[in-house]
């Protein structure tokens, strides 16, 4: 554009900015808005959790990567060549299941907040027999405030590839399309995958046919695995967007490594000797083919000549559901407590990692967002701070009277101090799951977890660790410590109140706020 503005002097450039104006605003003008703006992918790995990848996030004191013996189980090595040119942080947290986490992404906001508080069930209202009566099973949908929307508005070709889950059957919110997302391809309501092979037709010919993936037909009956498939349909929608000389968002959803625990055949032979059961050996070959997809987008977008103007924001959406044992102990998450759908740590933490998909000093994006190459931030970090920090990137105006509970990560990632933020994390749940009907909140070294019990609310459960100390949650000192107790449970109804949540409920519906205890 700028060239064309040299050559045609200032009529021309007036006429252009009134275009590229138009294009922010939403109107469709050629390519004149996109021109200056970075490439953007988030890569959402489904029930990838902190330890599922031979690239260690924990740290020592000392804030170096510390190896446990789940990395050395894993193979990433596409992640390991994302984090040596990117930025890690070592304690990021996602919500403790799907929807909540997806929604946070779109939003910005906190699951107390955005009222998608539990996973959402495809075909019916997924509460819980004590859970809040009008929490937002219907999915949110909400076209001036969402991420696509205002990345579309602000010229970018939208991709949805994979898994949504971001609304019921029947709901504007079960299509990515219905939410700002120019392209759609294998998203809908579904949770999971019918089946991972080709050969089942993803679900369509065998397999779980209620949860049959849709649109890739094309390679029903032959050999692809599903995370190659989108992989695929990834690299087209990308052509696409170059042919167009659109800049492009793209959601890369993986459907993997989300149960069923189908055994990729590409890589089974790597964990044969591992002493490992059957279906955590198959969820290791799920984890190294969502890595090759993360690879062949890397080499791709240098193919295309584009890696240096494409930030890679790589994710899990909830704690590890690795089929190793025990539910609240130690195991898929080890040496962190719990897994997926837990109130601890194992629970809700996840892997970060940001990188240019090929670092470039002298690239003008690059040196508006500096990325660390190899470093790893210790402060906290969280699904919801994705929506600042792209908006930042890309140039695009942050709704008007929105509240976004996120911070933009930007000072983190070039591994400086964020001021901005405190070391805070909560995490609402008024439902049922492994852990049920609790609320934890983190602040600084104390987390302490809060058990609403509905069905005998005038006894509540407290848990209080402090993971400076103990980070791997063995020690319980709500017994202890009762005045710590008493402070974050009055910060926590602060923080409740102030987002608005919603509760669980008694047996006579009658709704139960936390009590701090006397
Ligand atoms: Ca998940």
């Amino acid at each position: 554009m700028s060239q064309i503005r040299q050559t045609h002097g200032r009529g021309w450039g007036i006429l252009l900015g009134l275009l590229a104006f138009a294009g922010v605003l939403g109107c469709t003008t050629a390519s004149a808005a996109g021109a200056d703006k970075p490439n953007v992918i988030i890569f959402l790995v489904d029930d990838m959790g902190l330890m599922d990848t031979s690239v260690p996030f924990i740290t020592d004191e000392k804030g170096q990567a510390k190896r446990y013996p789940l990395n050395d189980y894993y193979r990433t090595p596409s992640m390991e060549r994302l984090a040596a040119q990117g930025a890690r942080l070592s304690q990021f947290y996602a919500m403790s299941v799907c929807s909540p986490t997806r929604t946070s992404l779109l939003t910005g906001q906190n699951s107390a907040r955005h009222h998608v508080t539990q996973w959402i069930r495809s075909e019916n209202n997924n509460r819980g027999k004590f859970g809040p009566a009008e929490w937002n099973w219907v999915g949110k949908q909400d076209l001036n405030t969402n991420l696509p929307s205002l990345m579309r508005a602000g010229g970018y070709r939208t991709i949805f590839i994979g898994k949504a889950h971001f609304g019921p059957n029947g709901q504007p919110a079960e299509f990515p399309q219905n939410l700002g997302f120019d392209v759609n391809i294998a998203g809908c309501s579904w949770g999971q995958p019918g089946s991972y092979y080709g050969q089942s037709g993803y679900g369509h010919l065998k397999g779980n046919k209620n949860r049959a993936v849709p649109d890739l037909e094309k390679y029903h009956g032959t050999d692809t695995f599903l995370s190659e498939a989108l992989t695929i349909e990834a690299k087209a929608q990308i052509d696409k967007a170059v042919a167009d000389g659109k800049p492009f968002f793209l959601d890369m959803a993986h459907y993997a490594v989300h149960a069923p625990f189908d055994s990729d055949p590409r890589f089974a032979d790597h964990y044969t000797d591992s002493g490992k059961p059957k279906g955590a050996q198959a969820f290791a070959t799920l984890i190294e083919g969502m890595d090759k997809s993360l690879g062949d987008l890397m080499d791709h977008l240098e193919s295309k000549g584009i890696a240096e103007n494409t930030l890679i924001l790589f994710l899990g959406d909830n704690g590890s559901d690795a089929p190793l044992g025990d539910e609240k102990g130690y195991s898929s998450s080890a040496p962190l407590r719990g897994k997926k759908g837990t109130c601890y740590e194992g629970g809700m933490r996840v892997g970060f990692i940001a990188a240019w998909a090929k670092p470039d000093p002298k690239n003008p994006f690059q040196k508006k967002l500096p990325i660390n190459a190899g470093a790893i931030n210790t402060q906290i970090g969280t699904v919801m701070d994705l929506y600042p920090t792209i908006l930042n990137l890309a140039d695009i105006k942050k709704p008007k009277s929105y509240a976004i509970d996120g911070y933009d990560l930007a000072r983190q990632l070039v591994n400086e101090p964020n001021a901005d933020r405190e070391d805070r994390f909560m995490m609402h749940f008024p439902h049922d799951h492994r852990s049920s009907y609790w609320t934890s909140l983190r602040v600084g070294d104390w987390k302490i977890i809060y058990d609403y019990n509905p069905e005998n609310p005038s006894k509540p459960g407290y848990e209080l660790f402090n993971l400076k100390n103990d980070p791997f949650e063995k020690n319980d000192l709500a017994a202890r410590e009762p005045g710590a107790v008493k402070r974050l449970m009055n910060e926590m109804i602060k923080q409740l109140d102030s987002e608005g949540a919603q509760y669980p409920v008694d047996m006579q519906g009658n709704e139960l706020k936390p009590r701090v205890p006397q």
